[in-house]
């Protein structure tokens, strides 16, 4: 018996979705796979230093599954570091963070917020508070991207 599965997620692509040493050419590389979701938490815990507890819950799962997520990870790019190997960033189980689109009518700057945060008070340029949802933002589905599981939650295949 699976237990129901929760979706993960993830807020950021990658700039670049390949790594690999160079001088080796690619027939003979070793390639470990990074998942999108592996490479999320990542970010959170690394880049921006979050602790774990928050980090998880901004993926939408439990600190224990974050940790498991996060060992993960850093195994897979120890090996890749340290062994020479590739990194390919692709797949896992996670879903885009929705957006929300604001314009503000003082500076008509516009930004964006996840869902699930609340609407914004003030423009984050002028501080006005004569903001408005961004007209282009109704019944506008965000773009696919790489063509893979984007806000589909399930197990990708990679
Ligand atoms: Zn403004």
């Amino acid at each position: 018996m699976s237990r129901p599965f929760k979706c993960r997620r993830i807020c950021c692509d990658p700039k670049s979705d390949y790594f690999k040493p160079r001088g080796i050419p690619v027939t003979r590389l070793e390639e470990i796979n990074l998942t999108m979701d592996e490479l999320e938490t990542i970010r959170l815990a690394d880049l921006e230093g979050i602790y774990q507890e928050s980090a998880a819950s901004k993926m939408n799962i439990s600190r224990q599954t974050f940790g498991n997520i996060v060992n993960s990870a850093h195994k897979k790019i120890a090996d890749a570091l340290l062994n020479g190997k590739a990194l390919k960033i692709k797949g896992g189980v996670y879903a885009m963070a929705e957006m929300r689109k604001f314009k503000c009518y003082v500076c008509n700057n516009t930004w964006e917020v996840p869902y699930g945060t609340g609407r914004p008070k003030e423009c984050t340029q002028c501080k006005s508070t004569n903001i408005h949802r961004a007209a282009e933002d109704r019944g506008y589905a965000r773009r696919g991207g790489a063509g893979y599981g984007r806000r589909r939650c399930g197990r990708l295949s990679v």
